[in-house]
C-alpha cells in the first residue's frame, strides 16, 4: 500500500484503460479521484467501490480541465488517460473530430499538467503518467488526427521529464498496442467503412495484424505498468515511452 496519503487523478476513469488504472491505484492505497463521462448510476457504483469522489469536466474544453483540477485539489499522481478515436481518410476526415481529437488527447494533458506540477514540486514528489499509444511512435492510414496528438503527447512528456527532473517528479509514457476497450470495439465499423471490410477482418487483418503476440492488451496489465512507474523503482525513470504493444513497435 506504498500509495496510500496520496492522491490520484486519472482522466478517462470511467471506462477502459482509465478504470483499470484507477482500480490498480486505488489497490496500493491511493485516495482516487475518478473523471470521464457516463451514466450516474455506474459513476456513483464506482465511486462507491473505489471510495472516489468523480470529478465532471469536459476535458476537449480548457475551462473542463481547470474545473476539474479546482475540484480534485492537489494530486501526488497525475494520469492524463482520456482519449477518442476517429478513423477517416484524410480528405473526408471531420474538422470538428480533429479539433476535438487534438483538445482531448493532447492539450488537456497540457491543461492538467501545468495545474498539477506546482503542488508536485512543493512536495518533492509527483508522478504524471500518460497513456499515449503505439500510434505514439508510429502511425496508421486514416487515424491522421489521433496519432498526430499521441505524438505530441509523447513530446510533452519528455518536455516534463525534463522541466521536472530534478524535482523529484517522474514524466512517463505508458503506450499501449490494441486493447479490449469501448475505445477499440467502437472504431471497428468506422474501419469497415473505410477500407470495406468485415468485422472480423478489421479484428485479425487491421487490429491484430501489427500485434506480433496476436492478443490484445489488457487494461489491467496497463493498470501494473502505472503502478510501477509509481513506486520507488520509478525514481529513475522519467521521459520513458514505455511500449506495451506486443511487439508491434518493435518490427
Ligand atoms: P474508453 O473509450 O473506454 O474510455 C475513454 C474515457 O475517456 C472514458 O472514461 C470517457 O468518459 C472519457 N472521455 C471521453 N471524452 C471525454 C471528454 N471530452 N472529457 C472527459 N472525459 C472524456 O477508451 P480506452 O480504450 O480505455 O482509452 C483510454 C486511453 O487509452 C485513450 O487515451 C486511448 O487513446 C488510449 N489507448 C487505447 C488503446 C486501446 O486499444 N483501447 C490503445 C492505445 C491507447
Amino acid at each position: 500500500m506504498f500509495l496510500e496519503g496520496k492522491r490520484a487523478l486519472v482522466t478517462g476513469s470511467t471506462s477502459g484503460i482509465g478504470l483499470a488504472v484507477a482500480r490498480a491505484l486505488h489497490a496500493e492505497g491511493a485516495e482516487v479521484v475518478l473523471s470521464g463521462f457516463g451514466e450516474p448510476e455506474t459513476i456513483a457504483a464506482l465511486c462507491k467501490e473505489l471510495s472516489a469522489r468523480h470529478v465532471p469536466g469536459d476535458l476537449s474544453q480548457r475551462e473542463g480541465c481547470e474545473a476539474l483540477m479546482a475540484g480534485a485539489g492537489p494530486v501526488d499522481v497525475l494520469v492524463n488517460n482520456a482519449g477518442m478515436q476517429h478513423v477517416a481518410p484524410i480528405e473526408d476526415f471531420p474538422v470538428d473530430k480533429w479539433d476535438m481529437i487534438i483538445a482531448l488527447n493532447l492539450t488537456a494533458a497540457f491543461h492538467t499538467s501545468r495545474l498539477a506540477v506546482p503542488h508536485m514540486k512543493l512536495a518533492g514528489w509527483g508522478r504524471i503518467v500518460n497513456v499515449a499509444s503505439a500510434h505514439s511512435v508510429t502511425a496508421s492510414p486514416f487515424k491522421s488526427a489521433y496519432v498526430s496528438a499521441k505524438h505530441g503527447l509523447a513530446g510533452l512528456t519528455k518536455t516534463l521529464a525534463l522541466e521536472l527532473a530534478t524535482d523529484g517528479v517522474t514524466a512517463n509514457c505508458i503506450s499501449p498496442g490494441y486493447v479490449w476497450t469501448p475505445l477499440v470495439e467502437n472504431q471497428i465499423p468506422d474501419t469497415m467503412k473505410a477500407r470495406g471490410m468485415t468485422r472480423e477482418e478489421v479484428i485479425n487483418d487491421v487490429l491484430l495484424v501489427r500485434q506480433p503476440t496476436k492478443r490484445f492488451v489488457q487494461p489491467e496489465d496497463v493498470g501494473a505498468m502505472a503502478v510501477f512507474l509509481c513506486s520507488a523503482a520509478g525514481d529513475n525513470i522519467t521521459g520513458a515511452n514505455m511500449n506495451m504493444d506486443g511487439g508491434w513497435t518493435a518490427e
